[in-house]
């Protein structure tokens, strides 16, 4: 058997009739920027997350990049920011021109909250929590953090949509949600598109400006701005899987479910579930010492798996110029070492995922 890391078109096909109609609905209409279709998925965006205002984006960096911008964070400021995530996450503050400040993971792969406090100082100006993998970061002790220091709190939802800790959705926690809608996300658009969801309207209304150069009413413009516009056809399409999402989230509990109860090898660690962060399975990791091995294995008996990530953004060649070195931050270095994410996506047939956990187990 062959299985695919992702199987996108699966996820098409399943709600086909409805996507074919939205988009030609958008293709039909004759307005295909800043039109109904996008004021229609903002506002069910808004009110699926709690929040007061959603924007729509071209990208999740570009929710990351306008909401640090939105907040006026650049040269001279620090944000705090989880060593262990994807570069995007550090991407939207050195794009402002203002430094990332690493912190070390805690045992469910996110920003280790106790680790906070003494990375902060007086050039602190945010925090971005990452709800990585899928999990709720743990917000109950970043807010109250965030709220000691007078400190923003961003949230990178990108992997993330729809999970909670404790009765707040991720996105609703901080002063800016940021999400991406890229298509392997859980709420996936068939090409790219973000979001940030927002309660503040200052911040709402900076927002729609940014993304159109700056401009409330048409060649007034008021603060330098970019073209960063989430289009008619895409958000059609999103309204499309928004409006399916708990099938989409039910069906990914429902395969990793199969994987903690099925997968039983001592060589392999399974992903653990924190007290009050909800898991909405983004990506599924286990760690393994030997992961090369184990993926060359898997792969030779047909499973494709990948890696998030090899290395870490204070490794990455890019940021070279923030003089880390290897051993910096050895929790990190130590995941971007072991973990491997194992196939899960919409449309997974019962005998794929039996076939993974065999397979997983006879490693
Ligand atoms: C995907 C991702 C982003 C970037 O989103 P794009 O839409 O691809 O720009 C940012 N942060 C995290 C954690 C992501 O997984």
């Amino acid at each position: 058997m062959k299985i695919n890391f992702n199987q996108l078109d699966r996820g098409y096909q399943k709600y086909k009739d409805e996507y074919d109609k939205a988009a030609i609905s958008a293709l039909e209409s004759g307005w295909y920027i800043l039109g109904n279709k996008l004021a229609k998925f903002e506002e069910k965006f808004a009110h699926f997350i709690g929040s007061k205002y959603c924007v729509g984006l071209n990208s999740g960096l570009d929710a990351l990049i306008l909401a640090f911008r939105a907040l006026e964070i650049g040269i001279g400021d620090e944000v705090i920011v989880p060593a262990n995530t994807y570069i995007a996450s550090v991407l939207g503050i050195s794009e402002n021109g203002a430094t990332p400040i690493f912190v070390e993971p805690d045992e469910y792969y996110n920003l280790d909250a106790e680790k906070i406090e003494e990375k902060i100082t007086e050039k602190t100006k945010a925090i971005l929590a990452v709800h990585l993998y899928g999990q709720a970061a743990n917000m109950t002790k970043i807010k109250e953090i965030a709220d000691k220091y007078q400190l923003y709190l961003i949230e990178d939802c990108a992997q993330s949509h729809g999970a909670k800790h404790g009765d707040t959705v991720t996105g609703a926690w901080g002063d800016i949600g940021c999400f991406s809608f890229y298509p392997t996300k859980n709420i996936g658009a068939f090409g790219d598109s973000g979001a940030i969801v927002t309660n503040n309207d200052e911040i709402y209304e900076k927002m729609k400006m940014l993304r159109n150069y700056g401009s409330k009413m048409k060649y007034q413009n008021e603060i330098l701005g970019v073209n960063s516009r989430l289009d008619e056809i895409q958000a059609a399409l999103l309204s499309v899987k928004l409006s399916h999402y708990s099938e989409l989230r039910n069906e990914r509990t429902y395969i990793a479910s199969k994987y903690l109860q099925g997968l039983k090898n001592s060589k392999i660690e399974l992903p653990e579930i924190r007290n009050l962060s909800e898991h909405v399975w983004h990506l599924f990791i286990v760690s393994v010492a030997e992961r090369d091995v184990f993926q060359k294995y898997l792969l030779e008996n047909g499973i494709a798996t990948q890696c998030h990530y090899p290395i870490p953004p204070h490794l990455s060649e890019a940021y070279g110029y923030l003089g880390y070195k290897l051993g910096d931050y050895p929790i990190t270095e130590s995941y971007a070492n072991s973990v491997v994410s194992l196939p899960l996506y919409d449309g997974m047939t019962d005998q794929e995922i039996e076939y993974v956990i065999e397979k997983v187990n006879g490693f």
